[in-house]
């Protein structure tokens, strides 16, 4: 017989940055009817990771699931709009490609779009793909418009994210969390007692000695994994081999110009640079491999590169790229740093934030702990980690850059699974989506032909279409691409009117 649940009562949050108050924010409509308690401690001395300000597109599900309004947090935020990355100088034929968010153009009697572009473009008949994308060509026009929901509009299609200040992003969340009833603990996390039956955590005590006893425990206290590891001992996946970078250094400097709709990531001797455009200022930061690159070396590149001045000195960080083995441990659910990490090349931590969020509310508990629900997490968030680890390395592994570090990484082992993807579209460039995969084949196509991977064919069923109709279908789409870019307003001038900093 179906049993009535065994609810949880208390829930404790460990770490007040992106993680714990996205956790916080998701959470707090658990305690609406008075069985959950949620606290979250931080420590204001230990402080959070401070970046993480670039975002894609799935992010408006959360911002959704909080019924948020968007100027007003885009506002508070001092945030801007995203339609994509650019990516300068990752190969050396290309000095820049963009991955837009949003379609190629339109599939044709099932026909994949790109499959016609790359006929028409082999024969000379079809400009760069990204003028067949609406964002790309908004990004590059640097304009913006908010889509609009009638799907006979072209318009319809446009798909952005955000970028914000992290900072005023976790005091957005804090606030909104609280209003919910979430309790905020100021203090710091000395030792995690384990329940001495079954290993599961008892309680988080402080170092003056308060104690906070839960059900169910949420570590985002950060790359430590103060309860997952320290406490929990659950094991970490290393994946330097194929992502060695394992150093950042991070810089705020003036902004120069109005807020570009779009991150940058700028290919330097060892490794990345980002350039993340907000509306009071713009974020920088190299992220390098230490193997190649000193810590001197990368902060001259970093503030040789800088198109404002720097409103700060360069602030250090380390990690190590990998997962968690196990991200939900008895009743410990780690999220944000302390979860794993991958570089920020594709925004994707964030979201990776959100997704566990998502899947803990859709596999939450009740205090019988059933181990099911635990493996079905992990399974799914090692899954969700090894795709978006595949998509970063693609950005790596297919590069023709002349140093050290490049070569390394043109000629190193990369998974099966990327292998496979990476044959496939080769061949003629085919793509499959796996199992809910994050980036879409639109993803892929642009990623792969930025890098210069061209499939050796195109897809034989594009020639049983009409030549003269696909040409005219793809002109006619460019145009109707540009007409409508055109037609919007500069990003800086839509910020200024939608989302002015107050
Ligand atoms: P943290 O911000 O480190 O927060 C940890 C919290 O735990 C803090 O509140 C701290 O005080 C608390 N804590 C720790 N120990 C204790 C203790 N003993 N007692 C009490 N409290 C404690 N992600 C993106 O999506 N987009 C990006 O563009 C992006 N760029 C990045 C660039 C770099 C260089 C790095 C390193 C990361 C980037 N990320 C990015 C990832 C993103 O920053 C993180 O996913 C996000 O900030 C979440 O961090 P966190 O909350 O897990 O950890």
């Amino acid at each position: 017989m179906t049993r009535s649940p065994d609810p949880i009562r208390q829930i404790v949050i460990v770490g007040g940055g992106t993680a714990g108050w996205m956790a916080a924010a998701a959470l707090s409509r658990l305690s609406a009817n008075g069985t959950t308690r949620i606290t979250l401690v931080e420590s204001d001395e230990i402080g959070t990771v401070g970046v993480g300000e670039a975002t894609i597109p799935p992010i408006q599900q959360f911002n959704a699931l909080l019924g948020l309004d968007e100027n007003d947090f885009v506002s508070q935020t001092q945030g801007s709009m995203k339609l994509g990355i650019a990516f300068e100088g990752w190969t050396m034929a290309r000095p820049r490609y963009l991955h837009p968010f949003g379609s190629f153009g339109f599939d044709m009697e099932a026909i994949k779009f790109h499959q016609f572009w790359l006929k028409l473009h082999a024969q000379g008949l079809a400009s760069g793909i990204d003028d067949y994308n609406l964002c790309a060509t908004m990004a590059n026009r640097e304009k913006f418009a908010r889509p609009v929901p009638d799907p006979s509009s072209v318009l319809s299609q446009i798909t952005y994210a955000y970028h914000f200040d992290a900072g005023l992003y976790a005091a957005y969340l804090r606030r909104y969390a609280e209003a919910r009833g979430v309790t905020r603990i100021e203090g710091k996390v000395a030792s995690v007692p384990l329940r001495a039956t079954d290993g599961f955590i008892e309680a988080v005590v402080l170092t003056d000695g308060r104690r906070l006893e839960g059900d169910l425990f949420i570590d985002c206290s950060g790359f430590r994994g103060l309860l997952i590891e320290e406490a929990l001992n659950s094991g970490y996946e290393d994946w330097t081999h194929w992502l060695p970078c394992d150093r950042a250094l991070a810089v705020p400097s003036a902004n120069v110009g109005p807020p570009k709709p779009y991150t940058r990531a700028i290919a330097r001797d060892g490794g990345w640079q980002w350039r993340i455009p907000l509306q009071h200022r713009t974020g920088n930061g190299y992220v390098y491999c230490s193997q190649f690159v000193s810590d001197e070396q990368a902060a001259n590149t970093l503030l040789s590169n800088l198109e404002g001045p720097a409103l700060a000195d360069p602030r250090p960080l380390r990690f190590t790229t990998g997962r968690r083995r196990k991200m939900w441990n008895r009743n410990c659910v780690a999220l944000g740093l302390a979860s794993g990490f991958l570089e920020p090349l594709e925004s994707t931590s964030i979201h990776l934030i959100q997704a566990g969020i998502s899947k803990l509310l859709a596999l939450f508990p009740d205090r019988s702990f059933n181990p099911t629900n635990e493996d079905a997490y992990n399974r799914l968030s090692a899954m969700q980690f090894e795709q978006v680890r595949d998509f970063i390395i693609l950005h790596y592994v297919a590069n023709d850059r002349p140093e050290p570090f490049w070569l390394r990484a043109a000629a190193m082992d990369i998974p099966d699974s990327l292998r496979q993807k990476i044959d496939l579209f080769r061949a003629c460039g085919r793509l499959f989506r796996f199992e809910d995969e994050l980036f879409s084949e639109n993803s892929w196509i642009a990623v792969l032909l930025g890098q210069g991977v061209l499939p050796a064919r195109w897809d034989p069923l594009v020639d049983t279409i009409d030549p003269g109709l696909v040409r005219h279908n793809l002109d006619r789409l460019r145009a109707v691409f540009a007409r409508a870019a055109d037609a919007m307003p500069g990003h800086g001038d839509f910020l200024a009117r939608t989302a002015p900093v107050r």
